[in-house]
């Protein structure tokens, strides 16, 4: 069956600040039962923070609207980020007194407040959720939509799964994929036709000649692999999606703390950038602005967002000089990053997290 997403579009119709996504965003939050999800509930609202230069992450305003709606519904919520990223917040504005309500670190001061879970998928037997989010009573996952160098996309399921972990249960997860590139160092003779063929500049050799792969800038094309003369790199495909799946099976790992129905999924698709907002800067718009999506069912709302990005809208000039559209078809993000933003859609709903199927409602 189909899940229903609530769309407010950032598209202005009339000249009037009713027409405005604020507005809208008011409208699509009103129509929702927030009462039944969070009367008398402590409510953690997940958000990602941004750093440093970064200004593409959601706007106070956004956030402060949620907190009062959230309360309005009788509940209590608070915004939570990584237990080292939250000094942060407070450089792109959000503060209690602008969204009203207090900003915790999400596993303590020292990510030292954490549950331990088992998932055992590969490498990552369990993960470590976090303290501030275990013992809410429900959640808001309130994610900016845009690209990731590791899976595509960043949305809810990365949100969720990088963001409401420990720091070292989330190095764990991208560990899934490091261990799938192999080099073989006797075989090498430093020729460094790699290093010239990859596209995503990838690829460099340390002073011991040591070679080394910055994998959130690798695209998986596989030219160091076919251009390399002595065969010494070697990439196991199937690894690729490795990351992806870990992200979706800790996803799973972290709604389980939370009972059915307590957990709402808002992703925010303006200033929808190349990279994730953990860079400490950002890059123009790479579409212009969509708008906002909302539902209950965390895979028919990664889906809808990624759906509502789309290749033939990408703004000319917009993306980083080191990046580059690929010329073959494909979602815009798999253009930039060679990786299938999907993948940890479609492991979300193989393992029930959700439907890809979905309905749009438009708010007015
Ligand atoms: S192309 Fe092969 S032989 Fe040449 S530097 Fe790279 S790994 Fe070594
Ligand atoms: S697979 Fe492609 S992008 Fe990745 S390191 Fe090799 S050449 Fe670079």
């Amino acid at each position: 069956m189909a899940s229903e997403v609530r769309f407010a579009s950032a598209k202005v119709k009339h000249l009037r600040a009713e027409d405005t996504l604020p507005a809208k965003f008011q409208r699509m939050l009103n129509g929702l039962d927030l009462k039944s999800m969070f009367d008398e509930k402590r409510v953690a609202v997940k958000m990602h923070v941004g750093s440093y230069f970064g200004y593409t992450t959601i706007h106070p305003v956004f956030v402060r609207l949620l907190v009062a709606a959230i309360k309005d519904a009788g509940g209590n919520p608070f915004i939570t980020d990584g237990s080292f990223s939250v000094a942060n917040a407070v450089g792109r504005g959000y503060t209690e007194e602008v969204i009203g309500a207090p900003i915790l670190p999400i596993g303590g001061a020292q990510d030292k407040y954490y549950y331990e879970k088992p998932i055992n998928f590969r490498s990552l037997e369990k993960v470590h959720v976090a303290g501030n989010i275990a013992d809410a009573d429900a959640m808001v996952v309130f994610s900016h939509g845009k690209g990731h160098g590791h899976c595509g996309f960043g949305g809810a399921i990365k949100n969720i799964a990088m963001g409401c972990v420990t720091v070292q249960t989330r190095g764990r997860i991208h560990a899934l994929i490091d261990t799938e590139f192999s080099w073989n160092s006797d075989a090498c003779r430093h020729c460094y036709v790699c290093r010239e063929n990859c596209p995503g500049g990838a690829i460099s050799f340390t002073d011991e000649g040591e070679f080394q792969v910055f994998l959130h800038n690798c695209r998986y094309c596989m030219h160091c692999v076919t251009s390399c003369p002595e065969n010494a790199i070697d990439i196991r495909e199937e690894g690729i999606r490795y990351f992806q799946e870990g992200m979706a099976r800790t996803t799973k790992a972290v709604l389980e703390t939370f009972e059915p129905n307590r957990v709402l999924y808002i992703t925010v698709l303006t200033n929808i950038t190349p990279l994730c907002d953990c860079w400490g800067f950002s890059t123009p718009s790479l579409v212009p602005d969509v708008g906002i999506v909302a539902s209950d069912d965390i895979v028919a709302t990664e889906q809808a967002a990624l759906d509502s990005i789309k290749a033939e809208n990408y703004i000319e000039g917009s993306l980083p000089a080191q990046l580059e559209l690929a010329e073959e078809d494909g979602h815009l993000f798999w253009k930039i990053w060679g990786k299938d933003p999907y993948l940890q859609v479609e492991t979300a709903a193989e393992i029930g997290l959700g439907s890809r199927d979905y309905q749009i409602v438009e708010i007015e």
